[in-house]
């Protein structure tokens, strides 16, 4: 039986951990403040940025909530965020994806000052990730890198094959995997032998969005399995990308869905949001 790698449980001693430093802070006189944007009324977006804020009071970090309409223009936002921008008392701004249609997600991305950009989506985060220089890390591909860190799973020389190559989860992933000193391959759609690919991984990071992709003819024997994929199945219940019953009898350690990686997403945003103060102290 493979160990169960609790993101849940973990994400709560760093908010824990989180909630220590701000006390520390505010004692003196410094508080984060994240301006949280959602435009339209996407009932997925609005349960996230809802699960945002909570953590955000949970860690003691002040957040700014703006609600815009699904009519809002792209003009109209991109006001919004010059304005957070040049507000000193705002640290972090995060605009929930995705956007409405009419809006190009890219330019509203780029508007976001690279100061402020506790999502890591920015492309001088992105740029600074991959050349090793300091900056914000996406939180999805930290918190999988802190999950495995936090379990002792050790990194360095090991096979690692990622599935998907999204700018938010699969290309930032390999990029904190070589910094970890993995050996990186990145599968995708276009791959022509999936298992065989995956079959190579001592650590195997799925992040494509198909529930029950990845079954035991994808899995080494011993490897540890890392399932970012937010599904719903037939009845409606919330599902990875891994077939969670028949890879576990042969994985070493594996995450669940829920409560594995999803957790550590909101967690590593936290952490964003308070390393922006001394970022934004240079
Ligand atoms: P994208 O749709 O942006 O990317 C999916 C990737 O999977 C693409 O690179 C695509 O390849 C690849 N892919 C699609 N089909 C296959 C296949 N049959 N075999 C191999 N690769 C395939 O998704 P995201 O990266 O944004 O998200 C992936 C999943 O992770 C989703 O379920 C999402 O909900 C979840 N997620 C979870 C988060 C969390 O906090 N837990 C945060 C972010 C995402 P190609 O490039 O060739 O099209």
């Amino acid at each position: 039986m493979a160990e169960i790698i609790d993101g849940k449980k973990t994400a709560q001693s760093i908010k824990d951990e989180l909630r220590a430093r701000t006390e520390e802070l505010r004692k003196q006189g410094r508080e984060a403040t994240l301006a949280v944007v959602l435009v339209g009324r996407d009932l997925a977006s609005a349960g996230y940025v809802r699960n945002k804020k909570k953590a955000c009071e949970y860690c003691g970090i002040r957040s700014l909530s703006y609600e815009l309409p699904e009519t809002t223009s792209e003009q109209e936002l991109l006001s919004l965020i010059a304005g957070l921008n040049a507000d000193p008392a705002v640290n972090g701004i995060l605009v929930q994806l995705p956007l409405p249609l009419h809006m190009n997600a890219q330019k509203v991305i780029e508007a976001i000052s690279p100061a402020k950009d506790v999502d890591g989506f920015h492309p001088q985060s992105v740029g600074a990730l991959s050349i090793g220089l300091p900056g914000y890390r996406s939180c999805t591909p930290a918190g999988i890198i802190e999950l495995l860190r936090r379990y002792h799973i050790a990194m360095a020389g090991k096979e690692c094959v990622i599935v998907g190559r999204s700018n938010i989860v699969g290309k930032p992933m390999a990029m904190l995997m070589l910094r970890e000193d993995a050996t990186v391959t990145i599968a995708h759609s276009k791959t022509a032998d999936l298992a065989a690919v995956t079959r190579r991984a001592d650590i195997l990071i799925v992040a494509v969005g198909k529930a029950g992709l990845i079954e035991k003819k994808h899995v080494k024997p011993g490897a540890v399995v890392i399932d970012c994929g937010m599904n719903r199945d037939p009845d409606g219940t919330l599902c990875g990308d891994v077939n969670f019953a028949e890879v576990e009898e042969l994985c070493s350690a594996i995450t669940p869905v829920p409560g594995g990686v999803g957790p550590m997403t909101i967690a590593m945003l936290m952490s964003n949001c308070l390393d922006s103060l001394a970022l934004q102290r240079h």
